[in-house]
């Protein structure tokens, strides 16, 4: 047994300090990324913050929300071969810039992610998504991936240290994601006792892939715009989402209504719901890591973007960062005890 005594923060263990800076207005501030890609030299360009790969979240009604705003949505693995039919027919191909594709590990979806790659060209991104990164079958996957779609961006994970993140983007990846327990329908953390604060997480493992110019999402545990601003901050390229993102028209989930009050389902995937929905219940020799919740109904997607890409913006204009790139350079993080003022909170 080892205990390493290196304190490692979390996003409420933080703030940002401000900045002089010659900015007028958050319109000044532009949110776009262009990125080059490890493996592939391709290039994308868009607002690097992706809806999760969860059946409540990553929707194919999202993806068509979001690519409006060139932001990502990353496909749950659920749906057919006939829904991704439908839905390709049903869009504009500029939208499928923003479309990644979910697998895991298992040969089933393996199989899938490869019939849909080979059918679409149009499709870029593969987002491998496991919630242990560490094993040598997900890095031989992840191998196996970049072998035969030498062509597409493979995002992979999850990881928390610099590594892994090393051996994956060497294995074949080209963005590595960021986070183990920090999810809020997780209980990983509960259940296992492991983890890895979140911020301290993204900072590292940002700096182990930008030394081998790959890149990083930070996934999970951002409850609020301000904590999206800290990622990027931090370092991360880009920032999943998942709770963010739950509890609107396009999020899927089912709809309840409790005392003429609506709301959304929104589940961990995996939970118990998403288990008993996805693969005839929980096995017997694990626990379910992930909650169910119920949230209150949000409408349309729209708002919550603005929302969140309008804190975003003002984040850079109170660092003097006029583009989101140079929001890490322009980071300085103080640590604190204290966050916002709860007083009329309920
Ligand atoms: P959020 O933005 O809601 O805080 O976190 C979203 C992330 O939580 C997802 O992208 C995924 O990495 C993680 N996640 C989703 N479902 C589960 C689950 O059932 N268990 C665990 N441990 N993590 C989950």
């Amino acid at each position: 047994m080892r205990i390493e005594q290196d304190l490692k923060l979390g996003f409420k263990d933080v703030m940002i300090r401000p900045k002089r800076s010659t900015l007028k207005s958050r319109s000044e501030v532009s949110l776009l990324r262009k990125f080059a890609f490890l493996h592939t030299g391709q290039q994308w360009e868009g607002v690097p913050i992706i809806a999760a790969n969860m059946d409540t979240v990553g929707t194919f009604e999202m993806a068509k929300a979001l690519g409006k705003e060139h932001m990502m949505t990353a496909i749950h693995k659920h749906y057919q071969k006939e829904d991704w039919a439908q839905f390709i027919k049903s869009v504009d191909p500029e939208i499928l810039n923003y479309v990644a594709v979910s697998t895991g590990s298992g040969s089933a979806d393996e199989a899938m992610v490869n019939t849909l790659m080979n059918e679409y060209d149009q499709l870029r991104f593969i987002c491998v998504d496991v919630a242990n990164g560490y094993s040598e079958h997900f890095v031989d996957f992840v191998k196996r991936m970049r072998d035969n779609h030498p062509d597409k961006i493979i995002m992979a994970g999850n990881v928390v240290t610099g590594e892994m993140v090393e051996e994956l983007l060497l294995g074949g990846a080209d963005i590595v994601k960021v986070g183990i327990g920090p999810g809020s329908v997780c209980t990983t953390r509960v259940k296992t006792g492991v983890g890895y604060p979140q911020l301290s997480a993204i900072i590292e493992c940002a700096d182990a892939a930008h030394g081998l110019a790959g890149q990083i999402i930070a996934d999970g545990g951002c409850k609020v715009p301000g904590d999206v601003a800290k990622a990027f901050g931090g370092g991360a390229d880009f920032v999943m989402m998942g709770g963010m993102f739950a509890g609107h028209d396009e999020s899927g989930g089912e709809m309840v209504e409790i005392d003429g009050k609506k709301y959304r389902q929104f589940y961990g995937m995996s939970s118990k719901t998403a288990m008993d929905k996805h693969a005839g219940g929980v096995a017997e020799y694990r626990a379910s890591e992930g909650k169910t919740v119920k949230i209150p109904y949000r409408g349309p997607v729209s708002a919550t973007v603005q929302d969140l890409l309008g804190g975003i913006r003002s984040t850079c204009t109170y660092v003097g960062a006029s583009r989101l790139k140079e929001l890490t350079k322009r980071t300085t993080f103080i640590r604190v005890q204290e966050q916002h003022n709860t007083v009329f909170s309920d």
